[in-house]
């Protein structure tokens, strides 16, 4: 706005206003150009450790230790037998819980917490991720997350296994942002298929069989293999050198 004055132009200097209703203009393109975004932390409950929209499939390699993860979707039959020998072992372990499951057996998921296992999401009704819309998904977690407050007082955050380790770029982005990350396998022990004749042994040979640093194995809470074979598997994978802790732990 600087008035040049020279001889023989003469000038109308630009009002008050109009130089204001320039400034103003020049300060609204100056927000557009630099669009700053708030900065909005979550709340302290929600932070959890780090977190990421990449699939963790294995922990720390680095370390002779196996991650065992049960599973628990609409049907209990290993979770008692399964934590008394976890007790007598004194070890922690992993469960991803539906909400179904949360809410159908939730003096077993009073057990597993008071016993220190770590318990996350396993969405709420256990669908096919990758066919469900960005909202259903969203509501799956939050379902599962809002059972287990209401059961446990407790969060599921910040890990989630995708039912039929359905899912996609889309899916994993989607959960990121509503704070989970998600949790695959490295073996599938195949124990979820007892009722198709899968038999302890196969199931023993496929696990022992595939020992390795960091290895996270998929186990269920819904057929009887997983608590028939526990007890042998810890003591099996200790004679080998390996020690069987949570996920948190073995990351
Ligand atoms: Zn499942």
């Amino acid at each position: 706005m600087v008035m040049l004055q020279s001889a023989g132009e003469d000038r109308i200097p630009l009002s008050i206003e109009v130089r204001l209703g320039v400034f103003f203009v020049f300060l609204f393109l100056v927000a557009i150009i630099l669009d700053p975004k708030p900065v909005i932390l979550p709340p302290a409950e929600e932070v959890a450790f780090p977190l990421s929209s990449k699939e963790i499939i294995r922990g720390d390699t680095s370390k002779m230790n196996v991650i065992f993860t049960f599973d628990g979707g609409s049907k209990d039959i290993s979770s008692r037998k399964i934590l008394k020998v976890l007790e007598k072992n004194n070890m922690k372990t992993t469960f991803f819980l539906t909400g179904d499951f949360v809410l159908t057996y939730p003096e077993v998921v009073r057990e597993m917490k008071n016993a220190g296992h770590e318990i996350y999401n396993h969405t709420e009704n256990h669908p096919y991720l990758t066919q469900a819309t960005d909202r259903e998904i969203l509501l799956e977690l939050d379902g599962m997350d809002r059972a287990l407050r209401g059961t446990i007082d407790q969060s599921s955050k910040p890990y989630f296994r995708p039912p039929y380790g359905d899912r996609n770029d889309r899916v994993l982005k989607i959960a990121y942002g509503a704070g989970y990350q998600s949790v695959g396998w490295t073996v599938d022990a195949l124990d979820w298929q007892e009722s198709e004749g899968r038999t302890v042994d196969e199931v023993r040979s496929i696990i022992l069989n595939s020992l390795a640093p960091g290895n996270i194995y998929l186990l269920h809470l819904g057929d009887s293999i997983s608590g028939d074979l526990l007890e042998e598997l810890i003591n099996e994978t200790e004679k080998r050198g390996y020690k069987i802790v949570s996920l948190k732990q073995g990351l």
